[in-house]
């Protein structure tokens, strides 16, 4: 993989100015650097048809200073131990920027969930937990979903897992079902987080979002919530939407609840009615008040960004944005609400969800929301307050404050 798109090599160097910029030591800085620790294992699953055919899959636990390791576990076919790599990292500097106590971590496994059966989906589920389960646990790392991966998938996870253990341990996995220990609000928890910070930014931007134009790149989990919560908590008009397939356009708006029911139905947003066809790319560059990048990884790199006219770049996604294309998007003056701060409510409600499991006891869902708001509302405020103490963009400043957290928890440790 080139470089210039490996993201853990992206990862490394955005820690690397925030080192800098922090006055790291150098040890403290080389410990930051690299996962504390990675699985590496091979799976055979047993197929429909009889064959046993054998899958790839990680896990890194990359700092645990602050917490036990959290993170999701992603099924795709271009996965690599870099991305897992780069997104462990992306965790730990997210439970830090939210300030809840957990460390960061990721797995993953190099598959196509569009190929596999349900029936191979849970055995791969299963033979995954079989290989990774003993160094998993509430106490040690705590896995969710992430790319195609569902609640099910968790709940056959946890399943796998208790019985491994021989006891209930709901808190192993996040993003569960309802019905067996999930939080009330996980579902959109990622795309609501990302609401309550681009309203946070409008505010300091002076911009009434009421009325005012969203596209969204990816309508998946993170893309689709956005899009109903953009238009019912900000009032926002959604002008475009796209996915893997391609995208819809129209400078009018669509219904966002008539969006993703066509998209639910149907697969595909293609022949939405009333709407143009628009491709990804075009997608990015129109001229929207927020964007919301929620697909992969690297969408806006040095060749588009340039072209970019949103306001505010709300990145649902993980790692949307390259190195490169962050600076020319910091001069064009748009408003880049980083990643790692503009998806974190997928974790914190995961926490919460960890926190109900423990007490075994449950809230209501607009007892989540309350404390969802509370978190991200916040964690705006000190990431925009280092921005300006710092004169940096917000990625810089998202970094700055997670990164002398997890520095300080691994001093305070005696590990560095
Ligand atoms: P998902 O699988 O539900 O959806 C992904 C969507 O992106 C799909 O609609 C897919 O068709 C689309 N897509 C893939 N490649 C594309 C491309 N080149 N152009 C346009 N669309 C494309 O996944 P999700 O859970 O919504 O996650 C999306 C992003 O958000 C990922 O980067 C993920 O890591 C991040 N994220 C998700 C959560 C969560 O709780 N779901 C939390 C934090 C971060």
């Amino acid at each position: 993989m080139d470089d210039r798109f490996n993201p853990f090599k992206i990862a490394q160097h955005q820690l690397d100015q925030a080192a800098v910029k922090l006055g790291l030591d150098a040890a403290t800085h080389e410990f930051l650097r690299w996962p504390m620790q990675e699985i590496v294992v091979t799976l055979p699953v047993k197929m429909d048809d009889g064959s046993t055919r054998i899958f790839h899959g990680f896990r890194v636990q990359y700092n645990t200073a602050r917490g036990p390791a959290k993170g999701g576990i992603r099924w795709h076919p271009n996965e690599t131990i870099d991305t897992v790599r780069a997104l462990a990292a992306w965790m730990t500097w997210k439970t830090s920027v939210v300030d809840i106590p957990l460390g960061g971590g990721k797995g993953g496994v190099i598959c196509n969930p569009k190929e596999l059966s349900e029936t191979e989906k849970e055995r791969l589920a299963r033979v995954y937990i079989r290989a990774i389960g003993r160094s998993l646990g509430v106490t040690k790392d705590v896995p969710a979903p992430d790319v195609y991966t569902t609640p099910q998938i968790m709940a056959w996870m946890m399943d796998e897992y208790e019985a491994i253990m021989g006891e209930k341990h709901p808190g192993v996995i996040t993003g569960k079902p309802i019905a067996l220990g999930g939080s009330q609000g996980r579902g959109d928890a990622t795309a609501r987080g990302g609401i309550y910070v681009t309203r946070e930014a409008a505010g300091v931007m002076g911009i009434d979002l009421k009325g005012e134009t969203m596209a969204i790149q990816g309508f998946g989990n993170a893309g689709q919530y956005a899009a109903l919560l953009g238009q019912e908590i900000l009032g926002l008009k959604l002008v475009a939407a796209s996915d893997s397939r391609g995208g819809v356009y129209n400078p009018k708006g669509m219904d966002a609840t008539a969006l993703v029911d066509y998209k639910l139905k149907n697969g595909s947003l293609k022949g939405f009615p009333d709407a143009e066809e628009i491709t990804n790319e075009h997608l990015l560059e129109l001229e929207v008040t927020v964007l919301f990048p929620a697909a992969l990884e690297n969408a806006i790199t040095q060749d588009n960004a340039g072209n970019l006219k949103c306001r505010i770049s709300c990145e649902l996604a993980n790692g949307p944005t390259t190195p490169e294309a962050d600076k020319i998007l910091e001069e064009k003056g748009i408003m880049v609400l980083p990643d790692f701060l503009a998806n974190a409510g997928g974790v914190t409600v995961s926490y919460f969800e960890q926190v109900q499991n423990a007490y075994n006891l449950y809230w209501e869902l607009q007892e989540v929301h309350w404390r969802l708001d509370k978190k991200m509302t916040h964690a705006f405020a000190s990431v925009y307050e280092m921005s300006r103490r710092h004169k940096v963009g917000m990625r810089e400043a998202a970094y700055l404050v997670a990164v002398a957290r997890v520095a300080e928890a691994c001093k305070l440790r005696g590990w560095v």
